[in-house]
């Protein structure tokens, strides 16, 4: 390298399954380097042609076409003692990691203008000693000295919240290409302790492909006769990029069409493939993925004996954390909302940069980032608390989104000869539009009645930009006809007086009811024993007063719950009773 070795620098590198990143320090901060405009450095190794090793985009490009020569997931294998063949040859995986690391620290070299010595690497909280000390033989290999492996939550954690005084407690959920781990992370003046880690090592955006190429298989072979569609290996690669593809776009956009020219032909004739999948329809196919992360959630918490109401901050880590539907889960679960605005992707290596910097003797800050500190969204017809609601309020934008930040979603009219539709823009958290504060509100009219009753449909875009305008954008798919509108100084609007404001004068206009007085669990609550009797009138005073600050969804199910246990208890039915008073203990576990 030009400028000579250099003992004082150190790099931070985030070695994953799927992807790998490097950060160096420049000017205090950490910065994950950049090739080509790309960060993120494909964790795969392969031999071309002429035998020589390529290790990134180009090795995986040749994944399909070359299996035999080339090697993916090796992480998967640390610590195992297994060789893997790569061309004629086997190799130990801390030598296919070297051959990664390498390629991170040239890049590194390249960017720094100086041949780097030293690195921190990160490691799954899991990864046991053997794992450890394999990933330590890899940067060895590679001409690094480790000076520390650190838990991948742990670095996420530290691109937070370096500098944090006091103590915090944070949960790291990480879902990747194909892995998934959470974890209970405390820090301590500046010391950072994984307190559990829950999860699956075998779940991820890999999972969430093949889910949508299920489709497109079911699909070519129904709709298009393509019967032998599965066995056709360059085919399926093909679609299971374009799976990834339409997975990434449905995260900003309500449906995705898939074109892909030639995927076959019948009778001599050509078929393409023009297909479309709604972000609804992949939001179902997802859901047993879905409750199975939230299980490990459950797991992690309950190891680390933390309450989610103990929770200082949830950090979104993984590119896979960019479905909105993860977000919304756990803002549901856990009553607050995650935040992933340190990308998700380089979060863990610029964790990574943080902790060189500090064993460089630099005092580092959390990596900073513009967020908004409100949702954005608008009103539609739907259910508030189970009943049927004309103003729920539908989030576009949610608080912690970095800026700038755009996201569409799809409308439907109401009446099937309406002819105009008011765009209302509102800022708050509540789910009842009417107690958040109205910012804009946008006509549009001239509706083609007729193709929306097809359900085409009206697609919303708000974009906020980091001046705090929001633009909003609401296009008839039918026709094509849109309107634009400006809501000027959107981030400065709000503040605590106007959502008070706006939440009494709603209030006042409903006349809120008081409430009625609950039944108390005792009148007959000599038919039970008294421990139970006593357990359950405790329970239920949890869930009263935790009844008005739990989500929708949960307050429903809570409300059910309590009169089927009064119920119970007034019956003498003690089996069903202790039952019931379970289910709601665990509700209440999450809420409290
Ligand atoms: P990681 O291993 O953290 O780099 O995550 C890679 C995974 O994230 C891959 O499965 C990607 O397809 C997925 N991914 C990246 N961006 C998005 C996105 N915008 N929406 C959904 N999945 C994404």
């Amino acid at each position: 390298m030009a400028g000579g070795a250099n003992d004082s620098d150190i790099i931070g590198i985030d070695l994953g399954t799927t992807n790998s990143e490097v950060a160096i320090i420049e000017g205090g901060k950490p910065t994950v380097v950049r090739e080509d405009g790309e960060a993120i450095l494909p964790s795969c190794v392969g031999l071309d042609d002429a035998g020589t090793v390529i290790v990134g985009q180009q090795a995986r490009n040749q994944a399909a076409a070359a299996p035999e020569r080339t090697v993916l997931s090796i992480k998967r294998l640390m610590g195992s003692g297994t060789q893997v063949r790569m061309g004629t040859d086997a190799y130990s995986p801390q030598e296919i990691s070297a051959f990664i690391l390498k390629a991170l620290k040239e890049r590194a070299d390249r960017a720094l203008g100086r041949d780097v010595r030293k690195a921190v690497i990160t490691v799954p909280a899991y990864f046991t000693d053997a794992q450890r000390q394999s990933t330590r033989e890899a940067g060895e290999i590679a001409g690094l000295t480790v000076v520390r492996i650190i838990n991948e939550p742990t670095a996420a954690a530290l691109s937070y919240e370096s500098g944090a005084a006091g103590s915090r407690t944070l949960l790291v959920y990480d879902l990747g290409g194909g892995t998934f781990d959470v974890s209970v992370v405390r820090i301590e003046e500046g010391v950072v302790e994984v307190l559990a880690t829950a999860g699956d090592n075998q779940l991820g955006g890999d999972d969430f492909d093949a889910l949508i190429l299920e489709r497109l298989n079911t699909h070519l072979e129904t709709e298009l006769g393509l019967e032998h569609a599965r066995e056709d290996r360059l085919l399926q690669a093909r679609l299971r990029q374009a799976a990834e593809r339409a997975k990434i776009e449905l995260s900003d956009r309500p449906w995705v069409r898939v074109e892909e020219d030639h995927v076959g032909s019948v009778d001599g004739e050509a078929r393409h493939l023009a297909w479309e999948l709604s972000r609804a329809d992949f939001e179902r196919d997802l859901q047993p993925f879905v409750d199975r992360s939230l299980q490990a959630v459950t797991t992690a918490l309950q190891d680390a004996a933390v309450r989610p109401s103990q929770l200082d901050r949830v950090l979104l880590v993984g590119g896979s954390t960019r479905i909105p539907r993860i977000a919304s889960v756990l803002a549901e679960r856990l009553a607050q909302e995650p935040h992933g605005e340190v990308d998700p992707d380089l979060c863990v290596a610029l964790g990574a940069g943080v902790q060189a910097g500090i064993e460089m003797g630099q005092d580092m800050q959390a990596v900073l980032v513009d967020i908004t500190p409100y949702t954005f969204g608008t009103r539609a017809a739907g259910e508030l608390y189970g009943e049927p609601y004309a103003h729920q309020f539908v989030p576009l934008i949610r608080r912690n989104s970095k800026l700038p930040a755009t996201r569409t979603e799809v409308f439907y009219t109401v009446f099937e000869d309406q002819e105009e539709v008011d765009i209302k823009v509102y800022q708050g958290e509540d789910p009842d539009a009417l107690k958040n504060v109205e910012i804009g509100t946008f006509l549009f009219s001239g509706l083609n009645r007729h193709r929306d009753a097809h359900g085409q449909g009206l697609l919303f875009t708000y974009s906020l930009d980091l001046d705090g305008l929001l633009h909003v954008h609401a296009r008839e798919r039918a026709t094509g006809r849109e309107i634009r509108g400006v809501v000027e100084n959107a981030l400065g609007r709000s503040t605590d007086e106007a959502l008070g404001a706006a939440r009494e004068r709603v209030s006042a206009l409903w006349g809120e009811a008081g409430g009625e007085s609950p039944a108390a669990a005792g009148d007959a609550a000599a038919a039970v024993p008294a421990d139970v009797a006593r357990a359950v009138e405790e329970s239920l005073a949890r869930a009263e007063s935790a009844l008005d600050a739990a989500p929708a969804e949960d307050r429903e199910e809570m409300i059910d719950l309590m009169e089927d246990l009064r119920d119970a208890v007034r019956e003498g039915r003690v089996d069903q009773a202790s039952e019931l008073r379970g289910k709601l203990d665990e509700i209440l576990f999450y809420l409290e």
